[in-house]
């Protein structure tokens, strides 16, 4: 087969059994489900589900966690070394130990020729089921206390044809090995690469995108994998960035605003505090970007507990003070509760129609309401932007954790072409922003509320878990409410609220039992977690245990102590906003890590949750998060309307990031409206570049 002169890597895409295409490619065929390729049925696609792989596309598009790197195989009689190794033999004895707080142990007995040695799989305990004595193995894997501690294995027949040294590792599961995830990757990789097609114009002369993705799965050297991964990484900087420009429409016009007035005056006049300097501040540019008539573009970054929602309430108000409509919409359901009772509390006082919207009940009267402006706010998920929701006359737009929210969404309700204010509270360095959020204009809250004190945070390990216990009791006998967060596993949502109920129910017996515990999870229905919400405010409940679900947005004041269970599973960035939910009232708070024992954590773990104890700025914490973990997933950038970065390192990447930025300038400024090559750019498929 004639190699394509246009092929940049060296890599396997020059496979001779590859199906090259007839004629045009098929990208809609990356949206196949798995099923239709070869050899795998339906069975082993529900088994993909969890791991976030329905398509064939899926497949293709996921990165690579890591790759094994050439490790020596060692005869078993001859391992001393502390090195990573691979070790092949015939499987023993095997047993399977539970350990306390949920954890297990799997070992079996490993023999090859020159001795026998015990293997160790922590917190597998499927491994068991799938080991057999006689069984060959191919261990990867370091000679640790207990035995062998095993990395990645290929069992069976997948251990006789493992053969690779440099081969990519994808994040398995309970019932899809390693090993079965390389040979699909390979199957989809065979099958379908020449569907991938270039988004940027062919006249770049960039790699294409097809070779870089084949690359990226099998490479040959750590080089070609950083390559493969830096030209994927540029793909999606240029959306990015194309998304960013895209949402700035400059020709936009709305209406100014009228002079703060009485309405204004008197929710001054209402609220149970004085605003701080940074409040006054950011409202004072509000109030500038309101007198003019193109749309208010401004993002209010505040950390957590800062204070943005009264900010937020004062921008809906100018709004209803001028007999127009102001809008709130948050991420989630619960956070839209939560500020609906935040809102509507005042909004009563002042005599102000506040409704709720979200996909749940009730829905009809409060669209009636949003459009015959009998609803003057309107608080709400992103099912205040769906089709059938008619604002009467929308002026002024809230959008909380607005980086949650994609690119289209945004743009959906800026059709409405009201002033716009953009939160979050997850902090993104300077040097981010600006890539992420284009040229909004950014106000600030860089100190929470003086009465506030900084929250203490401690981190014991598991076998001192009984004393946080103890603390956290001693609040709830001094009045003060409290959290447990439950681990962060990685299941399903319907696992994850099940194993929450256990442990609430676990915890109502033993540590809890003489206190009134409720329970918060993703599962629970919109009632019945406005119930649970409204309990715990009203102090009928003395303990939430929630999962993540309280990250955002629950605000009680009175709860002043959290203990995070396993607190070494979560990310700093969510750590950090898990935290805000204490520290919210004038009592001094405090925060309980506990992981598990402290010497069987990694390095890098340590260091995340000794970043906590040490800092509680969101700022400092996001570089620190950063710097440790060294890539993309950067909170901030999550679902920017392109969907997650993938394969960008945002630290490692600023050059790049450079140079998408140019690239997509010089797309924007082709001739004509450039909309449509940029719709055709952000879908990732062009014909017209195939070569
Ligand atoms: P954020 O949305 O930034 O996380 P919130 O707006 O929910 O923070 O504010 C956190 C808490 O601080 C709330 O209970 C709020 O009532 C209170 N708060 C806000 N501003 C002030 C202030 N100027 N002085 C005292 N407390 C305040
Ligand atoms: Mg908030």
């Amino acid at each position: 087969m004639q190699v394509p002169a246009h092929t940049g890597f060296a890599g396997l895409v020059q496979d001779e059994n590859w199906r090259r295409p007839r004629g045009w490619a098929h990208p809609e065929r990356l949206n196949d489900p798995v099923t239709n390729l070869p050899g795998v049925g339906p069975t082993l696609a529900k088994r993909l589900v969890p791991l976030g792989i329905q398509t064939v596309g899926d497949l293709l598009y996921r990165r690579p966690r890591r790759y094994e790197t050439a490790a020596d195989q060692i005869p078993i009689g001859s391992l001393n070394t502390t090195d990573e190794v691979v070790i092949a033999g015939t499987v023993g004895d095997i047993r399977t130990r539970v350990l306390p707080r949920r954890r297990s142990l799997v070992t079996a007995r490993i023999t090859d020729e020159t001795g026998t040695i015990s293997a160790t799989w922590f917190n597998q305990p499927w491994v068991a089921e799938r080991l057999r004595p006689g069984m060959p193995v191919r261990l990867r894997g370091k000679t640790g206390r207990y035995g062998f501690d095993v990395k990645t294995y290929d069992l069976g027949d997948d251990a006789a044809k493992a053969t690779a040294d440099f081969a990519p590792v994808y994040g398995a599961s309970e019932h899809v090995s390693p090993a079965r995830l390389r040979e699909l990757t390979r199957t989809a990789v065979e099958n379908h690469i020449y569907d991938v097609l270039d988004p940027l114009p062919a006249e770049l002369d960039l790699t294409l995108r097809r070779d870089a993705l084949a690359t990226l799965h099998f490479p040959e050297t750590p080089a070609q994998a950083e390559e493969a991964r830096k030209r994927l990484a540029l793909d999606e900087l240029v959306a990015l960035q194309l998304a960013v420009f895209r949402s700035h429409d400059d020709s936009a016009v709305a209406d100014a605003l009228p002079k703060p007035g009485e309405l204004i005056e008197r929710y001054r006049t209402a609220l149970p505090f004085t605003l701080t300097e940074h409040q006054e501040a950011a409202i004072r540019e509000i109030d500038r970007d309101l007198q003019k008539s193109v749309p208010m573009q401004r993002l209010l970054q505040g950390d957590v507990g800062s204070g943005k929602t009264v900010v937020a309430l004062y921008c809906l108000l100018r709004a209803v003070e001028a007999g127009r409509q102001g809008a709130l919409m948050a991420p989630t359901e619960t956070l839209a509760e939560q500020h609906f009772l935040t809102v509507e509390a005042i909004c009563r006082e002042l005599g102000v129609t506040c409704v709720l919207l979200t996909s749940g009940a009730g829905s009809k009267a409060s669209r009636d309401a949003i459009a015959s402006g009998a609803a003057q706010i309107a608080v709400g998920t992103h099912a205040l932007i769906q089709r059938g929701v008619e604002f009467a006359d929308l002026a002024v737009a809230v959008v909380d954790e607005q980086h949650r929210f994609g690119v289209e969404q945004r743009q959906a309700l800026s059709e409405h072409r009201p002033h716009l204010l953009h939160m979050t509270a997850t902090p993104i360095p300077r040097t981010l922003a600006l890539t992420v959020y284009g040229d909004l204009a950014v106000s600030e809250i860089a100190q929470p509320p003086a009465s506030r004190k900084p929250i203490i945070t401690a981190w014991v390990g598991a076998e001192r878990s009984s004393e946080a216990y103890e603390r956290l009791c001693a609040h709830l006998d001094a009045g003060r409410q409290a959290y447990v967060v439950c681990p962060l596993i990685e299941l399903s949502e319907t696992r994850l609220a099940r194993a929450a109920e256990a442990e609430a129910e676990r915890l109502q017996r033993a540590e809890l039992r003489n206190y009134k515990v409720g329970l918060l999870h993703g599962k629970l229905k919109p009632a019945e977690r406005r119930e649970v919400m409204r309990a715990f405010k009203q102090r009928e409940l003395d303990v939430l245990v929630a999962t993540t679900v309280i990250e955002v947005g629950v605000d009680v004041p009175n709860a002043t102590i959290m203990i995070v269970q396993e607190a070494d599973r979560f990310g700093l960035a969510q750590l950090h906003q898990l935290r805000g939910r204490v520290g919210r009232g004038a009592e001094q708070s405090y925060c309980l890590l506990i992981s598990r024992a402290k010497d069987e954590l990694t390095d890098n773990t340590k260091a995340r949750l000794q970043a906590l104890v040490d800092s509680t700025d969101g700022f400092e914490l996001a570089e620190r998060d950063l710097e440790l973990r060294g890539e993309g997933q950067l909170l901030g950038t999550r679902q920017s309307g392109v969907g997650d970065l993938r394969f960008t390192r945002l630290r490692a990447d600023r050059a790049l990031l450079e140079r998408a930025r140019d690239l997509a300038r010089g797309l924007v400024n082709e001739d004509g409206p450039w909309h449509d090559e940029a719709d055709r750019l952000l879908q990732g498929a062009d014909p017209a570049n195939l070569a």
